[in-house]
């Protein structure tokens, strides 16, 4: 068996899976396996929208999130009702875009955030990546 170098960058997604109602695992083509909340990414949507309101919303409101159009049409055919009451930070779906993102579609409605691969890395939680970083900071309240 030989161990080549890890070469930055070269890897994807091989597995995607739903665990329970609060995670989402990746594994990673170079053997990687990637933890995340779906609250998480949803707080690291990458659209321009979502940037905007992290911009000119401060960390003070960050547990009261509202949104000018919750009240508007959405479609939420492929989860049953009782599985997002309370939480838009459920994701509907995640589909594949091109051969280096993945699209997440959440229970909102919400469906512009597209999610690099790279990002994805950036923003693994699993136990590692979290002692390497500053992630632990987050999301333990
Ligand atoms: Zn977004
Ligand atoms: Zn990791």
């Amino acid at each position: 068996m030989s161990k080549g170098p890890v070469i930055q960058g070269d890897y994807r997604p091989v597995a995607l899976q739903r665990v329970g109602e609060a995670k989402l695992l990746i594994q990673w083509s170079d053997g990687h396996r990637s933890e995340y909340a779906w609250r998480w990414l949803r707080e690291n949507c990458p659209c321009a929208t979502c940037r905007e309101h992290r911009v000119t919303t401060t960390s003070a409101q960050q547990s009261g999130i509202t949104t000018a159009g919750s009240g508007g049409k959405i479609s939420l055919a492929v989860v049953h009702a009782g599985e997002v009451a309370g939480s838009p930070y459920q994701a509907v779906s995640v589909t594949p875009v091109g051969r280096y993102a993945y699209k997440i579609v959440w229970a909102d409605g919400h469906d512009t955030g597209i999610y690099s691969f790279e990002l994805l890395r950036q923003l693994c939680q699993c136990s590692d990546c979290r002692s390497l970083s500053a992630w632990a900071n987050q999301g333990d309240a």
